[in-house]
């Protein structure tokens, strides 16, 4: 599998860290800098995976999710929410949104191409089921 990997990301800085430690470990990435546009190049080309901030202009990472989730061929792609929010209640919000899994910013430069690794091999749920 070769496709890039789909960061949706407003914030300058995070999407230059994320993408910098995707690239530097051989992972392709493609860039959105707000939902809608997220959504559409995910709809023209699956990516490997989606890489989703929670706080973005225009459609909140909740509803992208949700929008994502009802494209079939979506269906086996993971959706990691990268979320600040400290609360047990927006990580829960998001998960049932439709992401398969969240990672907490600020992102750790140690662990992260790791954890996008492990995300990436535990699929989707409708991948699991299948
Ligand atoms: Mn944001």
């Amino acid at each position: 599998m070769n496709e890039p990997i789909l960061i949706i990301e407003d914030n300058e800085q995070n999407m230059y860290l994320m993408r910098f430690l995707l690239q530097k470990h051989g992972f392709a990435v493609v860039e959105a800098h707000d939902g809608p546009a997220g959504i559409e190049l995910a709809r023209c080309a699956p990516p490997r995976a989606i890489l989703l901030d929670i706080q973005l202009p225009l459609l909140d990472g909740y509803a992208v999710a949700e929008e994502l989730r009802r494209i079939p061929a979506l269906d086996r792609v993971p959706i990691i929410a990268v979320t600040s929010y400290a609360m047990v209640g927006d990580r829960e919000r998001i998960l049932t949104a439709g992401a398969d899994g969240y990672i907490e910013k600020p992102i750790n430069p140690d662990t992260f191409v790791d954890q996008i690794r492990r995300h990436i091999e535990g699929g989707t749920d409708a991948s699991k089921v299948r």
